[in-house]
C-alpha cells in the first residue's frame, strides 16, 4: 500500500503575536493560508516536493525594522563655541549631516570627522582626521581624501555656521561607520590640502580645536 502523507492544515504562528485581550475572530488580517499538495511516495519519487505557503498578518505583529539612521554630536569646547550636529543615512545611501554651531569668529572653519570618540584631554584625544582608507587630506569632493574631511563652515557675521552636508564616506552603519567618532570644529580655514604648508596634507592647516562632540545614535 502506497503511503500517502497529505497536510490538512496549518497553524499560522502569528496568532502566538495576538495579545491575549484581543479576540482572534474580530482581527480579520489575523489569517494564513497554507496549500500544500498530497504527498504520494509512488507518484513523486522523482519529483521535487513542492509547497507553496502565504501568510497574511498585520504589520504590528511582524516588526519592520527601519534601515533609517539617524544620530547626533553635541559640539563642546573650552572657548563659547558649541553646536549640534545631526546625521540622517536611509540605507546605505549618502548621510546628510545637518551642522549649526554659534560663537564662532565669521568666517570659514575646518570640520572635520575625527577618528576617536574620545575626549578624556579634550578635543585633542579625537585624534586625526577619520582615515578608514589611509589617504592624505583633501578637499570633500576629491577623490584623495580622508573620509572625514568635510571641508569648511563658514560663520556668517553673528558667529553662526548653519549648513547641511551630504557625504558618501560617513556612513552610520558597517565598517567604517562613524557612530562613536567625533566632529571637530577648527580655528582656522581648511586649506583642502592645497594650501602648501607642512600640515596642509595631513590637517590642511586648519589649527587649534575649538569644540567636539561624540556622535551617538538617537531616535529616528
Ligand atoms: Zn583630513
Amino acid at each position: 500500500m502506497a503511503a500517502t502523507n497529505t497536510i490538512l492544515a496549518f497553524s499560522s504562528p502569528s496568532r502566538l503575536l495576538t495579545p491575549p485581550s484581543s479576540n482572534p475572530s474580530s482581527s480579520p488580517h489575523l489569517r494564513s493560508s497554507f496549500r500544500g499538495v498530497s504527498l504520494n511516495n509512488n507518484n513523486n519519487l522523482h519529483r521535487p516536493q513542492s509547497v507553496s505557503f502565504s501568510t497574511r498578518a498585520p504589520s504590528k505583529a511582524l516588526t519592520v525594522v527601519s534601515a533609517a539612521k539617524k544620530a547626533v554630536a553635541v559640539l563642546k569646547g573650552t572657548s563659547d563655541v558649541e553646536g549640534v550636529v545631526t546625521l540622517t543615512q536611509d540605507d546605505s545611501g549618502p548621510t546628510s549631516v545637518n551642522v549649526r554651531i554659534t560663537g564662532l569668529t565669521p568666517g570659514p572653519h575646518g570640520f572635520h570627522l575625527h577618528e576617536f570618540g574620545d575626549t578624556t584631554n579634550g578635543c585633542v584625544s579625537t585624534g586625526p582626521h577619520f582615515n578608514p582608507n589611509n589617504m592624505t587630506h583633501g578637499a570633500p569632493e576629491d577623490e584623495c581624501r580622508h573620509a572625514g574631511d568635510l571641508g569648511n563652515i563658514t560663520a556668517n557675521a553673528d558667529g553662526v555656521a548653519e549648513t547641511t552636508l551630504v557625504d558618501n564616506q560617513i556612513p552610520l552603519t558597517g565598517p567604517n561607520s562613524v557612530v562613536g567618532r567625533a566632529f571637530v570644529v577648527h580655528e582656522l580655514k581648511d586649506d583642502l590640502g592645497k594650501g602648501g604648508h607642512e600640515l596642509s596634507l595631513t590637517t590642511g592647516n586648519a589649527g587649534g580645536r575649538l569644540a567636539c562632540g561624540v556622535i551617538g545614535l538617537t531616535p529616528l
